[in-house]
């Protein structure tokens, strides 16, 4: 199939209201450029570098979401330009995407990304720091609009398990939205797992290899 009917069948198969973004690390700016023409807006990468490169050369109505762990002293590459950043996973780097939007004299949409998973390779931050982020962060961190949450849920086939890291993390989202009204994006789900993810609640989910086929 082309890489138009695949968005298409995800896009289909996803109600109204969840966001899809084309997660497009590693592969070609022609593959981004034909989902963009046949009117994808969003598109997620993991990579700094590779980020600022594709950004260069690509239309400048896409918005881009950088969806991997990001190191401090990257950000200042992508402040100017980066339309959401999904891996805010400490306090510390919160404080330099702030830094860096003041320069450009913008605000960064930025999720916290809280770890969900049982495996230790997986970034995040607990929930106690986040809602710590949350209680300051409007005077805080001016320069950036933190509008949510992301979460990865382990890597497994088992099902219960990953409703369960899901569950988890929703039930964090409606407990912030009581008293944070900034709180209106839950970024979870990928390729293996976005159906689950969907239906315990997720309204922005992160598809790669579905639409552009298996990365090598
Ligand atoms: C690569 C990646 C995805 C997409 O993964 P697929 O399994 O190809 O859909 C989603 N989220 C993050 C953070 C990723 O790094």
């Amino acid at each position: 199939m082309s890489l138009i009917a695949n968005l298409k069948e995800i896009r289909n198969s996803l109600p109204e209201e969840v966001t899809l973004v084309a997660v497009s690390k590693t592969k070609p700016v022609d593959d981004i450029l034909a989902l963009h023409q046949a009117g994808q807006l969003d598109f997620g990468e993991n990579r700094v570098q590779e980020l600022v490169k594709k950004q260069e050369i690509l239309p400048d109505k896409i918005r881009w979401h950088l969806i991997g762990h990001l190191q401090k002293n990257k950000v200042k590459y992508i402040a100017g330009f980066v339309y959401m950043i999904h891996s805010v996973d400490s306090t510390a780097l919160l404080k330099e995407i702030n830094k860096q939007a003041e320069k450009h004299n913008r605000r960064i949409n930025c999720l916290l990304q809280i770890r969900i998973a049982d495996e230790d390779t997986k970034f995040g931050m607990e929930k106690e720091e986040a809602q710590e982020i949350l209680n300051h962060c409007k005077t805080e961190y001016p320069f950036t609009n933190i509008c949510g949450l992301m979460g990865m849920a382990t890597f497994t086939d088992n099902q219960e398990q990953l409703r369960k890291e899901f569950r988890t993390l929703k039930l964090y989202f409606d407990y912030f939205k009581t008293y944070y009204s900034g709180m209106k994006i839950l970024s979870m789900g990928m390729s293996g797992d976005y159906p689950i993810a969907v239906e315990e609640g997720s309204n922005l989910v992160r598809i790669g290899s579905l639409i552009f086929g298996t990365r090598t």
